[in-house]
């Protein structure tokens, strides 16, 4: 039976780590801040955004938050991020995407100083992670590799697999392990499509799986002693024991958090596995702090 690797006890130390070092810069008054940009009304961007005020408030961060009416312009999104860029209470801006259709990604991303984009959006920032030189590394894949760290996961050598290929969580991961040293491949949709993921899975002794799909791994995909990193989130229907929809005191169905990889059916086979919930999300949160810690010290000098 696997180790489980407990997100939560990871994201309490670092937690711990960051009020020392916020202390520290509040000496030389200096307080770090996050501001976050959510446009229109997207349902997992207004609970990333409230999760994120929670965490600032918790360790005592500045806060700002620029939610805007799905109608604002691209031109206006921009604007406020030329403001974020000069706020010096701001030393973080997070974008929260997905943006409605008329706002290009890209115009906003492009906009954020590099020295404030504290998720790694921005080209300049995603090209010092390829160099294997990043300042601001992105969140969730560093998460991944912090988890991995502190359970002592040796990454030189090790032959890595990543499913998922998104800028976001799938190619960064695969960078942050190929810049340790370990044999790094990705897997993705046209991998299963082709037949392929079983073959690439099962060589694996790191599997990080990114891939938003419920139960897409499961034990035969997995090597024997292999460390499971399990980012995906996916809310599925409870059902009971004849396989029916419980349903809550609405008459709706209930529903829970689940990730990718089939828990109690892998955590049999690896060697560790994070939960989900209660692993990479919850370093994540931290990682997004760490972040606007090192960059309030960057924009004061101090990195
Ligand atoms: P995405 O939709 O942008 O990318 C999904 C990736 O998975 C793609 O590269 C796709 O090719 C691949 N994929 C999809 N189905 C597949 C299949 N059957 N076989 C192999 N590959 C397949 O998603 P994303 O933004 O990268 O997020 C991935 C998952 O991670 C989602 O569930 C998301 O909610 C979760 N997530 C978690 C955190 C966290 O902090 N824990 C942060 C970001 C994203």
């Amino acid at each position: 039976m696997a180790e489980i690797i407990d997100g939560n006890a990871v994201a309490d130390e670092i937690k711990d780590e960051i009020v020392v070092e916020k202390k520290k810069l509040a000496d030389k008054g200096i307080t770090p801040g996050i501001a976050t940009l959510l446009v229109g009304d997207d349902f997992g961007s207004r609970m990333y955004r409230g999760q994120v005020e929670k965490n600032c408030e918790s360790v005592g961060f500045n806060y700002i938050d620029k939610s805007l009416p799905e109608e604002t312009t691209e031109e206006e999104v921009v604007n406020v991020v030329k403001e974020l860029n000069e706020d010096p209470k701001v030393s973080g801006i997070l974008p929260l995407r997905p943006f409605p259709g008329h706002i290009s990604d890209s115009a906003v991303i492009n906009t954020i100083r590099v020295d404030k984009d504290i998720d790694c959006f921005h080209p300049f920032n995603m090209g010092r992670l390829t160099l294997g030189e990043p300042t601001l590394a992105p969140c969730t894949p560093s998460a991944c590799i912090e988890l991995m760290e502190r359970v002592g996961v040796e990454f030189e050598g090790a032959e890595i697999v990543v499913v998922g290929h998104s800028n976001i969580v799938g190619k960064p991961v695969a960078l942050l392990a190929l810049n340790r040293n370990a044999t790094t491949s990705v897997a993705h949709i046209f991998t299963s499509q082709a037949g392929n993921l079983e073959k690439h899975t099962t060589g694996a002794d790191i599997l990080i799986v990114a891939a938003g799909k419920a139960g897409l791994i499961t034990s035969d995909l997995v090597k024997e002693g292999a460390v499971v990193i399990d980012v995906g989130i996916n809310r599925v229907k409870v059902l009971d024991e004849e396989g029916n929809p419980v349903l809550n005191d609405k008459g709706k169905p209930k529903t829970r958090t689940v990730g990718d990889v089939d828990f109690d059916d892998v955590k049999e086979k690896a060697k560790a596995i994070t939960p989900v919930p209660g692993g990479v999300g919850a370093v994540t949160n931290m990682m997004l702090l760490k972040n606007a810690l090192t960059a309030a010290k960057m924009q004061a000098g101090l990195e």
